[in-house]
């Protein structure tokens, strides 16, 4: 057994390396222990690989964009290899740096899956370690999927590291990672299939918008099966056939590779929280206001493994570590604030979100105001050729503050921050229109969406 440490946290994600080095910064004695690479889900297998691999599709997208308008782009084409090569470029490095980083600040790095034994003592690979609090950091994992074949199916992380693309990508799962992952498959060349089994997918953002993005990714050659439930997979002569079930009846697509995208829950299960009496579900550690167990006072969770109402994103699993690790320095004092957090699906053209949706604010009884723009005529998505883009903005008379964004369209990802930081503000839309963006940039558009 090892000395006793204030803090041992558990994953080297992004919430878990901000908690470890605020804590250390404090002069506590810290551990983190990851049996991967530290760095996490986003950093090496999420959201910063994944937008390196749409780059490709951008550039293929934003040429044909331009077809007849100046460029030529007979030819173009994404060397998938070489991509991931770019990518590997980025993701290689970067766990060494993340661990140089904790050391420096003092952290020990341990490297192993952790599991409770007791309230305040976890084992590693059979070496005990004791420690006054611990952090639960262990993200969230593919959810698991019952129907038979499902072991044929990759997930985000394989995809994400595949050396050749094949020619028929099939996605199980109509919500963000599908939808991703499909507008970069369908800018290569091959083909990508979307299988739902609701009849709304990307159910977290605006119907209006999303349906706008349905039709441009049929343009481009995605095809969401809607209502559609995956039956069985099998494997064929070449690749894998996928018997799906619509209205009762029942038909099969062939597909070189069917990819997971159906869902993720928080990854717990290999922990035994239950030996340390922490209670836990499916989506999550259950903790109070402050992010400390409601049921064992030493063990505290933050980002994609806490069971909390922030959305289950990079800056929400920061924020979070921030506040858990300031609640164990100073006492229980603080809680996050989960406002004005916008979110984005890196589809081509984006779709994004912040603050409430449409029905919700509805729901709120708010004298609701709804902005909506066709922007797609607007100079900006002219200069570029882009025929998908619209904003709606949810205002409330009674205040004239913003109470929701939503936006579709090119870098509008960039845009939805000013919406973001509105909401957290509580900036009216007068004051909004009063700022001056520089011309000719797409922030110069916010004023004409208000
Ligand atoms: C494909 C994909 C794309 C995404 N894109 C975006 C995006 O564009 N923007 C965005 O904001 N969010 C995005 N996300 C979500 C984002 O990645 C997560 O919200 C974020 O990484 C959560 O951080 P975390 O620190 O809570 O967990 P993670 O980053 O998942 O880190 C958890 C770590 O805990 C480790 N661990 C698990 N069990 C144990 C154990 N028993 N012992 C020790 N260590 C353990 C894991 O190995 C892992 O390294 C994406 C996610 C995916 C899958």
């Amino acid at each position: 057994m090892n000395g006793k440490y204030d803090l041992i946290v558990i994953g080297a994600g992004m919430a878990g390396i901000a908690a470890a080095n605020k804590c250390a910064s404090q002069g506590w004695k810290v551990a983190i222990a990851d049996p991967l690479p530290y760095g996490g889900t986003c950093a090496l297998r999420g959201c910063d690989p994944k937008k390196i691999l749409r780059r490709g599709a951008e550039i293929v997208d934003a040429a044909r964009l331009m077809r007849g308008k100046g460029i030529e782009d007979d030819g173009l084409s994404i060397n998938w290899s070489d991509l991931m090569t770019h990518k590997h470029g980025f993701t290689d490095p970067l766990p060494q740096r993340m661990e140089d980083g904790l050391m420096g600040n003092g952290v020990e790095t341990l490297h192993g899956h952790a599991r409770f034994t007791g309230a305040r003592q976890i084992e590693i690979d059979g070496t005990s370690y004791e420690a006054e609090r611990f952090l639960v950091a262990t993200g969230a994992r593919p959810r698991t999927l019952e129907f038979p074949g499902h072991e044929h199916l990759i997930d985000s992380t394989e995809f994400l590291n595949l050396d050749a693309l094949p020619e028929r990508v099939l996605f199980i799962g109509g919500g963000f990672i599908s939808f991703e992952f499909a507008h970069i498959v369908a800018r290569t060349g091959s083909s990508a299939v979307i299988v739902d089994r609701g009849s709304r997918p990307l159910k977290s953002f605006d119907p209006d918008l999303v349906e706008l993005l349905v039709d441009r990714g049929r343009e481009v050659g995605v095809d969401l099966r809607r209502e559609t439930h995956v039956v069985a997979v099998e494997r064929a002569d070449r690749g894998f056939r996928v018997t799906v079930e619509r209205d009762g009846a029942s038909e099969t697509i062939e597909a070189d590779l069917v990819v997971h995208g159906a869902g993720r829950v928080a990854d717990l299960a290999g922990l035994d929280l239950d030996s340390a009496g922490v209670q836990w579900g499916e989506r999550g550690v259950s903790v109070g206001g402050h992010l400390q167990s409601t049921t064992n006072p030493a063990v505290w969770a933050a980002g994609d493994s806490a069971d909390t109402a922030g959305m289950p994103l990079t800056p929400v699993a920061v924020s979070e570590a921030k506040v858990a690790a300031s609640n164990m320095i100073k006492g229980t004092t603080s809680t996050p604030d989960y406002v004005g957090i916008p979110s984005a699906v890196f589809t081509i053209p984006e779709l994004t979100r912040v603050g409430m949706l449409e029905a919700e604010a509805r729901e709120q009884g708010i004298d609701l105001e709804v902005r909506y723009s066709d922007t797609s005529g607007w100079y900006s998505n002219y200069r570029i050729g882009e025929g998908t883009a619209a904003a709606k903005i949810l205002v409330d008379r009674s205040s004239d503050r913003v109470v929701g964004a939503h936006l579709i369209g090119p870098e509008y990802g960039e845009l939805i921050n000013t919406f973001g930081m509105a909401i957290k503000l509580g900036l009216t839309t007068r004051q909004l229109k009063s700022a001056t963006a520089a011309y000719p940039t797409v922030g110069s558009d916010l004023g004409s969406m208000l």
